[in-house]
């Protein structure tokens, strides 16, 4: 059986320093039901500490795109210059 850890072990990421996507803070305060919390398959999205303010880390994002079809609120662009995640054939 093909475990999930082994699959994640063939993902390989260069983040660059700048995030390839941006959130628009006034619309995610805004938001309701934040989707992003839920539907991003990296788990890039978190509330902060206090519950009251939707972060975004990039490091970890598989560029799958989801958040970009169920928000049209944040800014989405692939990494540039060779940044980004790298998916290995195993
Ligand atoms: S779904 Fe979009 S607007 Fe709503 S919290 Fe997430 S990023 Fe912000
Ligand atoms: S592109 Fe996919 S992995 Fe990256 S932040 Fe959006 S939903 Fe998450």
């Amino acid at each position: 059986m093909v475990k999930v850890q082994n699959k994640v072990n063939t993902v390989i990421f260069h983040p660059d320093h700048k995030s390839h996507i941006v959130l628009d803070k006034e619309a995610c305060a805004k938001c309701e039901d934040k989707p992003c919390l839920r539907m991003c398959p990296s788990q890039m999205f978190t509330l902060s500490g206090d519950g009251k303010e939707v972060i975004y880390s990039h490091e970890g994002c598989f560029e799958c795109g989801t958040c970009y079809v169920i928000c049209s609120h944040l800014s989405w662009n692939y990494p540039k210059g060779g940044k980004g995640v790298i998916f290995r054939e195993v």
